[in-house]
């Protein structure tokens, strides 16, 4: 669903720089081939609330803040880790559509199940995700499991939007059931990371993107400092999940549920520090360079098509839950 968070209330260069670690750095970085990627900005999450009754989050990006900085992603909720107790009745978000951009849901603790109006749905558990093609228009509704409602424990999900070029906006929905054990793990030295989309090195992500897209997850499992080469000229985005992260030549503070966004024009490789433990979501996608017009359910390019999606939803042609 959707934050309704309205202006852009971030903080550009919020956090200071750490001196002492950028001094240190200088005496390093004689010997290294090229700088790390600069930050261009960190950026704070909004404030907590349900979605639903079934998810509890905060919404970390969204359209408002700078559709063309973030291009081609819109939007990314972020419910942390928390218990649910068990329940006779399943929470939460009841049959709502979507068109124009596609939706993907990450599963880190607990089950939800999704049905839409295309034939898709399905149940993602933990590691798992779903990656779901809204484009012409879906309705759905996306729910904790029933197993899991039953049994209750511990909750953690991640959705992130995606956005289509116009010219596959109004192409066939398209639903994706990703399981963790499909995805590659890279091996990144202090972390590891585990591929869903496009490329490291070799390695591929089993997941299908409308135009290129790089994403993965990583977890260190040793303090230290890792490194990945992403392409120069995409929107590259980092989200520590659980843990501070520093980046960029001068180590700025990335602090835990805050977002990066690395400088567009850097071709230096994307350097991440953190401590043990720590657990990172990596966004990289090539700009889509096109207007955004984001209102609720819908993201398309003009007022009139964003109209438009409401009569079709409204008069049942983007079909209906069964
Ligand atoms: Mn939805």
């Amino acid at each position: 669903m959707f934050a309704a968070v309205a202006g852009s209330a971030f903080v550009d260069k919020l956090f200071g720089r750490k001196e002492k670690e950028a001094d240190m750095k200088s005496v390093t970085a004689p010997t290294q081939a090229r700088t790390p990627r600069a930050l261009e900005g960190v950026y704070p999450p909004g404030p907590e609330h349900w979605v639903g009754d079934g998810f509890y989050v905060k919404t970390v990006f969204w359209p408002q803040i700078d559709a063309q900085m973030l291009s081609p992603f819109l939007l990314l909720d972020h419910a942390a880790r928390k218990r649910f107790d068990p329940s006779a009745f399943r929470r939460g978000v009841g049959e709502h559509p979507h068109r124009g951009f596609e939706t993907v849901t990450f599963a880190y603790a607990g089950e939800v199940e999704h049905r839409d109006s295309a034939g898709g749905g399905g149940r993602i558990g933990p590691g798992d995700v779903q990656w779901m093609t809204a484009a012409s228009g879906v309705v759905h509704e996306e729910k904790h499991s029933q197993a899991f409602s039953e049994r209750g424990g511990d909750f953690e999900m991640v959705q992130l939007w995606v956005n289509l070029p116009a010219d596959k906006k109004m192409s066939e929905p398209r639903y994706q059931p990703l399981l963790d054990r499909e995805f590659p793990r890279v091996d990144l030295g202090v972390a590891e990371a585990r591929l869903i989309a496009g490329e490291i090195g070799n390695a591929r992500g089993p997941a299908k993107t409308h135009t290129p897209i790089t994403v993965f997850d990583l977890r260190f499992h040793e303090k230290g400092t890792t490194e990945v080469e992403l392409p120069n000229g995409w929107t590259t985005l980092v989200f520590p999940l659980e843990g501070d992260v520093s980046a960029g030549p001068n180590h700025e503070s990335i602090p835990s549920r805050h977002f990066g966004v690395f400088d567009r024009g850097d071709d230096g490789a994307v350097q991440l520090h953190a401590h043990a433990g720590t657990r990172v979501l990596i966004l990289a996608g090539q700009p889509l360079d096109e207007p955004v017009v984001a209102y609720g359910p819908f993201v398309m390019n003009t007022q009139e098509e964003i109209v438009q999606a409401f009569h079709d939803y409204q008069s049942g042609r983007m079909g209906r839950l069964l």
